[in-house]
């Protein structure tokens, strides 16, 4: 049969134990392979974070001690000019500061100024910044290193664009010295400090702008950090020590630690790629994933195999056993690879095919010889009848004779006998009857066996009929003087199609046993109509049938009262032609009865009537 083209769901291979096998393996591997990918990752990329705090700690830590030592210098030059500004006079100074320009080329200019702001010794490099300030004496640098203070300026420029810072400090004597820092110098000393590959350094002002780094142009720019998240860190946490990761102000992804140049105002930053950060993490999760794709696809291909061999392919092997039987091939067995479940399975299920077979063959071998007994038993039957039939005819000849020579000597004709005589001949007479009634039944139980028994429909009045039996039964009753009813229902059509022969040996057998069992009371005959049958009911008020009876009196040679000293004669045959009649008609037999009460036959048939009732 062909089956409706359905689409095939993608998920159709679930269906299978080999899809849902192999899918299930396949998750579960997946989830190992993530688990265990995700725990070595993070396992190396904590260690390896940590590892990079402790060196960038170290590299910053490292950057601002440089800072601090070159502030110290500066301050250690300030420091000697202190010891000599009691003793020397301002030429003296002033050869002693160009000194330690010469000594220091990150000074830039070096001033001295008095208590009131004048100017006793300025010394410069190659141009004067500080003497180019008008009002020398408010300037800050000036102020807070007259009230007693160390003072580092914030970041400027010359008119150059030279990043500077201004230093000051107070002098015994009640001045003030002061120096140009030069930057640049600075940054060549910030920018030396690498660490990794791609790790530097760089030095800011807490409120954002570029003291010095390694892109010296970055300072020159006026570049600031102010309001960038890895500021904001550093200014949050204590001694503004933290490390973190994050976009640098260049645009790289970076992890940077920072920390304070104690004195100032200065914060460093140490940063470095991530890419080379988390380089080892990066090579951990490569060479992890390549190693577990590898292994799951050598896992996957073995589990594939071994499924294959140990799983699939004997329940493979048991599905095209199922269908062979399916297809009616009994003598297929299913090769039993292995000794293990499905291989006892396999053998249990070649056990059942072979028993299968077994009854198989016992059913046919048990239906053959059913059926020669049935031909034999219809032959057998046949035989019977036709016996029956050839001999109750034969029979019937000679006693027809034996009736009409009796007939003719009791009726007086030739011959005047004596009473003696006389009853001898007249129960020569009844026996030869009852021995021709027999042998009539004989031959209609024969010939309904046989299959001789051809029905005809042609169309009776009923109320004739009832007639006809009336007159034929109703000597009966009136030799025992019991009451004969008759009713038929209104309903029954006045002409109907049937057999009057086969109709009339019911009835009259029915009638015939009711008048013979029944003493006294009466004996009714009821025709009723009953949809699309109609039934014809016999009811006695006689002795009534025993329960255990009911069944076989319908059985040939069958009597209620089977022994030789039965009270009522008979021979056993009339229910049995009653009943084959009333099959060979359509219809049936039923029987109520009670005993001592009586007993009522009722026959349904089925109603062909001649003109349809409207
Ligand atoms: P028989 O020739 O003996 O009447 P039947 O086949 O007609 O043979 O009846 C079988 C037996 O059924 C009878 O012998 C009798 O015992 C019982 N039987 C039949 N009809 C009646 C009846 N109306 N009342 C009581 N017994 C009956």
């Amino acid at each position: 049969m062909d089956k409706p083209t359905q689409k095939r769901s993608p998920l159709a291979f679930l269906q299978s134990v080999r899809g849902l096998t192999l899918a299930l393996l396949t998750v579960v591997l997946l989830i190992m392979l993530i688990i265990v990918n995700g725990s070595v990752y993070t396992f190396v990329f904590i260690t390896e974070q940590q590892s990079w705090a402790g060196r960038q700690a170290e590299a910053t830590q490292r950057a601002t001690e440089s800072i601090a030592d070159f502030l110290a210098r500066g301050r250690d030059v300030f420091s000697f000019i202190n010891l000599e500004v009691e003793h020397e006079d301002g030429e003296e100074l002033r050869e002693l500061a160009e000194e330690i320009l010469t000594l220091n080329p990150a000074f830039e200019e070096i001033m001295l100024l008095d208590s009131e702001g004048q100017i006793r010794a300025d010394v410069f490099q190659e141009r004067t910044v500080l003497g180019n300030l008008f009002t020398l004496s408010q300037s800050n640098w000036f102020l807070s290193a007259r009230d007693g203070e160390t003072y580092i300026s914030e970041l400027q420029f010359t008119s150059e664009r030279e990043p500077y810072v201004i230093l000051s400090a107070p002098l015994a004597d009640g001045g003030v010295i002061g120096a140009l820092l030069r930057m640049s110098s600075l940054n060549d000393q910030v920018a030396a400090i690498k660490f990794g590959a791609t790790g530097d350094s760089y030095l800011a002002e807490t409120d954002g702008p570029l003291l010095a780094h390694s892109e010296y142009q970055n300072v020159l720019n006026s570049t600031t950090i102010a309001g960038r998240p890895e500021l904001a860190n550093a200014l949050a946490a204590p001694d503004n020590r933290w490390f973190g990761a994050y976009i640098s102000f260049e645009g790289e992804p970076v992890v940077g630690s920072t920390a304070r140049v104690p004195g100032t105002n200065w914060i460093v930053f140490s940063e470095i790629s991530q890419t080379e950060a988390f380089s080892n993490s990066r090579t951990a999760i490569s060479l992890l994933t390549g190693i577990t794709v590898v292994f799951l696809v050598i896992v996957m291909w073995l589990s594939a195999q071994l499924l294959e061999r140990f799983l699939f392919k004997p329940l493979d092997g048991l599905r095209v056993g199922t269908e062979r039987v399916e297809q009616g091939n009994l003598n297929y067995q299913v090769p039993v690879m292995r000794s293990d479940e499905i291989g006892r399975v396999t053998d249990g299920f070649n056990v059942m095919v072979s028993q299968l077979r077994r009854r198989n063959e016992e059913l046919r071998q048990a239906r053959d010889e059913a059926l020669v007994s049935t031909r034999l038993a219809q032959e057998n039957s046949r035989l019977k009848s036709e016996f029956l039939s050839t001999m109750s005819h034969e029979l019937r000849t000679p006693l027809n004779a034996i009736e009409g020579f009796t007939s003719i000597m009791l009726s007086g004709m030739g011959i005047e006998l004596e009473p003696k005589a006389q009853n001898m001949v007249e129960r020569v007479s009844a026996n030869s009857k009852r021995l021709l009634a027999l042998i009539n039944d004989f031959l209609d139980l024969s010939r309904i066996e046989s299959g001789r028994m051809e029905l005809v429909s042609q169309p009776i009045s009923p109320t004739k009929l009832v007639d006809k039996w009336k007159s034929q039964v109703g000597v009966l009753a009136e030799q025992k003087k019991l009451g004969f009813v008759v009713d038929i229902d209104p309903q029954i059509p006045p002409e109907i199609l049937g057999d009057e022969d086969a109709l009339s040996k019911i009835v009259v057998n029915l009638l015939s046993n009711a008048f013979k069992f029944t003493q006294e009371g009466q004996v009714s005959l009821t025709l009723r109509r009953q949809e699309e049958n109609w039934s014809i009911e016999v009811t006695d008020t006689g002795i009534g049938i025993p329960p255990h009876a009911r069944e076989y009196i319908f059985e040939e040679f069958r009597q209620v009262d089977g022994s030789s000293k039965r009270q009522f004669g008979g021979t056993g045959l009339g229910l049995a032609i009653v009943q084959k009649l009333a099959r060979l008609m359509g219809g049936s037999v039923t029987l109520k009865s009670e005993m001592g009460k009586g007993s009522s036959f009722t026959v349904v048939l089925p109603l062909q009537a001649q003109v349809e009732l409207a």
